[in-house]
């Protein structure tokens, strides 16, 4: 019989995915329409319960050197310094990784790539657009594209981790419900040192001031900063070199224009696939849930999709287990992405964004109050550090 897997989409999720599957012996096809690996930097939030994870894969010592760990992060007025500083070395006792590793989602598709290529040449088949499939209850054929030539691959499974606008859930019909928040996020990243000219700065800094509010992460190549441009006036200039180096100016002047070395607007969704899995094809990643980026939750949550599905679906293979394990799947990881991560990133993306000064002020004491309570301190970074959701979701039946 055809055991292999074919994955589609070599983001992230899908490429973790493939990992776990080669380290477990299973024949593994990656179609990344993408003519080479993306340059993007996006995600840059590791939480410490996927560096677990991707410890066991051998890939976190190779994020930490290529990125930045951030043990203590906070939400901090600009104008006059008042601070909620969180600390993670509070809870150094539950996680061998006790901060936010602030580290591009580029690094870990270059990591997972070189692994893939040296354990398993030829899995990952870059320039490959999936553009339909087919399925009977004993295998999966896809039909793709590459080098302008239509092809077709068998499988026993298909995985689809073809990210936000996945074509395999699109056209399984499967539905994609939520909303589109009202704000979109544009990101740049500079390599001008803003520690050197900020004070208070730490690797995390979700920043409140009266021109509005911003993200300023650290990784180990970058500054990332993302704010929300009024959703009135999203055209071309809000993208214009003028208006961001007068943005930048103002959270910090640097005497001269700014280098831009990347420079991205995004929309922002909160969405759920109406199921995971449809036979013998499984949504996992972004394919399957969205959520806003305050937090870095996306990316993570994904990826824990990827560990919790591969484990069930190599029983599935070796006749251990049968199809309703997907169910399980479905249940804990769908559970994970609706009650922690998309309740949690909109929390934190409703506060970040609050208008009235008055109420920010309040959000601000509300943390204050939190860290200066060592118990709900540390339930608050366990929350944010996806510990608490990880645990739970894997203890759920
Ligand atoms: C501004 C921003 C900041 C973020 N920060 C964080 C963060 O700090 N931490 C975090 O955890 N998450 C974060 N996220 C979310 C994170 O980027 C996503 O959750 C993550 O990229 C999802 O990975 P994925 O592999 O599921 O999908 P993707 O990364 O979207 O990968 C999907 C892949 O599928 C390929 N593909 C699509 N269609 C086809 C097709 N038909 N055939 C073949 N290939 C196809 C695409 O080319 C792509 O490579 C952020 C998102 C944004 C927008």
């Amino acid at each position: 019989m055809n055991d292999r897997v074919i994955i589609v989409g070599g983001g992230p999720v899908g490429l973790v995915t493939a990992l776990n599957l080669v380290r477990a012996g299973v024949p593994v096809t990656v179609l990344e329409r993408a003519a080479q690996m993306h340059a993007e930097p996006r995600a840059s939030t590791f939480h410490a319960p996927t560096l677990e994870l991707l410890d066991t894969l051998g890939l976190t010592e190779k994020l930490i050197a290529l990125g930045r760990p951030a043990p203590q992060w906070q939400y901090r007025m600009f104008e006059t310094g008042e601070a909620a500083v969180f600390d993670m070395t509070l809870i150094a006792h539950e996680t061998r990784y006790p901060f936010r590793l602030q580290c591009e989602q580029f690094n870990l598709v270059k990591v997972a790539v070189e692994a893939l290529n040296r354990e398993a040449p030829g899995a990952v088949l870059f320039g490959a657009d999936v553009t339909d499939f087919a399925q009977s209850k004993d295998g999966v054929r896809v039909t793709f594209t590459h080098n302008n030539t239509s092809q077709t691959l068998d499988g026993a499974w298909l995985i689809a981790a073809d990210g936000a606008a996945s074509t395999v859930r699109t056209k399984l019909g499967i539905s994609f419900e939520g909303s589109t928040y009202p704000q979109v996020s544009f990101t740049v990243g500079t390599t001008f040192p803003l520690h050197d000219h900020m004070t208070g700065l730490l690797g995390v800094n979700y920043f409140w001031s009266d021109f509005g509010p911003w993200g300023q992460f650290r990784t180990g190549l970058m500054w990332r900063v993302g704010w929300s441009p009024p959703p009135d006036s999203i055209n071309e200039d809000v993208l214009s070199d003028d208006v961001v180096q007068a943005k930048l100016a103002k959270i910090c002047p640097a005497g001269a224009p700014y280098d831009l070395i990347t420079a991205r607007l995004y929309r922002v969704h909160r969405r759920i696939a109406g199921t995971f899995y449809q036979g013998r094809i499984i949504l996992v990643g972004d394919a399957a849930h969205l959520n806003s980026p305050t937090g870095g939750f996306g990316m993570n949550g994904g990826v824990q999709d990827a560990f919790n599905l591969t484990s069930k679906l190599v029983k599935i293979l070796n006749g251990a287990a049968s199809e309703p394990l997907l169910d399980h799947y479905t249940r804990q990881r769908r559970s994970a992405a609706v009650d922690d991560i998309q309740s949690t990133s909109d929390t934190n993306y409703r506060r970040h964004r609050e208008k009235d000064a008055d109420k920010r002020r309040e959000a601000l004491k509300d943390l204050q109050a939190i860290t200066a309570d060592p118990d709900k301190h540390r339930a608050y970074l366990l929350d944010n550090a996806l510990i608490t959701s990880y645990r739970r979701s894997e203890a759920m039946s």
